[in-house]
């Protein structure tokens, strides 16, 4: 019997174990279009938080009783799509669950890649290393030369802002919660790294760049935010990717350097990896590429078992992760 995390109550805060439950699922039956697949590898991510919420936001809330959703790679095991044959590694939504029938047209089949591993499709070569590149060359548009700061360098998104950026010829800061994980930043060509933990933020930064930063990757909003608006050149433009530190609150910061957005003329771009899925074929020539030659490398931390995968998410609300946060299954 197929099981499913479903959500069975909204969560206030932090979530906990009660408002989410395992339990097994009626698969519907094979009918022609529809496509039996097994999930091996799922992704949890920051932004499943908010859509726990009954809020209308830009992907729909999770509904009470139903199985949560989000990225997973599967392998097909009976199709009656002439497009999907048993064996087939396909990347799809349904995750949460150990299997699932699914339309055909919500399936995509990953392409053979020498070297890559199908989970890579949920990281760099996924929702979050796309999300890196369309972020700091479209939204942030960061050119060879800039002075890059990026907020939870050492996660799944930062890992992948930070190598990036050197290879197109930037300088990066990052920044990371402990010494081990700013170990990791560097170790992946960060120029500079700053423990958000140890100490002043906006010291720090200013230490790291005493002439300022061009362009800051925002994946943590509140302290770090203000922080780039405090050291921020004039015409230097802002990412807005992510605000982990306001999910679980729901509590805005308050940015005691906001007003330097005038005199500083900064522009802040909000965006969604989905706005960018035209170019989707631009990202994965440059990943690709940076993939095959060394630049860009992954790191994952690894949770076995679909009973860990809501201990996994809640793990990247307290850092448990370094670079993608995945479910093998
Ligand atoms: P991640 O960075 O791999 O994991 C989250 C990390 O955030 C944790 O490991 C932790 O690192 C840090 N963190 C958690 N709470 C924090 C806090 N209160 N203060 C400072 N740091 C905190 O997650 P991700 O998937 O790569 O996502 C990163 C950001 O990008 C999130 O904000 C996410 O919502 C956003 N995102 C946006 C889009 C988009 O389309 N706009 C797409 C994907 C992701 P430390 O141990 O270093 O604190």
């Amino acid at each position: 019997m197929p099981n499913a995390w479903h959500l069975v109550k909204r969560p206030n805060g932090m979530p906990t174990a009660a408002d989410v439950e395992l339990r097994a699922f009626d698969l519907p039956p094979l009918a022609d279009g529809l496509v039996h697949v097994r999930n091996r590898w799922l992704s949890v991510d920051p932004y499943m938080r908010g859509r726990m919420n009954d809020v209308k936001s830009y992907v729909p809330p999770f509904q009470i009783g139903q199985p949560l959703e989000g990225g997973a790679v599967g392998e097909v095991v009976e199709s009656r799509d002439p497009a999907f044959a048993p064996g087939d590694m396909v990347l799809h939504m349904m995750g949460w669950r150990d299997e699932e029938v699914v339309a055909a047209s919500a399936l995509n089949k990953l392409p053979a890649m020498p070297g890559v591993e199908p989970q890579a499709f949920l990281g760099n070569l996924g929702l979050t290393g796309g999300t890196a590149y369309f972020g700091l060359l479209e939204a942030a548009s960061a050119k060879p030369g800039d002075i890059v700061f990026v907020s939870a360098a050492a996660g799944a998104v930062g890992s992948a802002v930070v190598q990036i950026a050197k290879a197109r010829g930037m300088t990066v800061i990052g920044s990371a919660g402990g010494a081990d994980k700013c170990a990791f930043v560097t170790e992946l060509g960060a120029d500079a790294v700053i423990d958000y933990k140890a100490g002043s933020l906006v010291k720090q930064l200013a230490a790291a760049a005493p002439d300022g930063i061009d362009v800051y990757f925002d994946n943590v909003g509140g302290d770090h935010l203000d922080a780039a608006l405090a050291l921020a050149r004039k015409d230097a433009r802002f990412a807005i990717c992510g605000m982990i530190e306001g999910y679980n609150s729901g509590e805005p910061t308050q940015l005691r350097y906001i007003m330097r957005v005038i005199a500083m003329r900064i522009r802040l771009q909000g965006f969604i990896y989905t706005d960018y899925l035209p170019r989707l074929g631009d990202f994965y020539r440059d990943m690709g590429g940076w993939i095959a030659s060394g630049q860009v490398k992954s790191r994952d931390t690894v949770v076995d078992g679909l009973e860990g995968t809501f201990d996994a998410f809640l793990g990247l609300f307290s850092g448990a992760n370094t670079g993608k946060m995945l479910v093998r299954l």
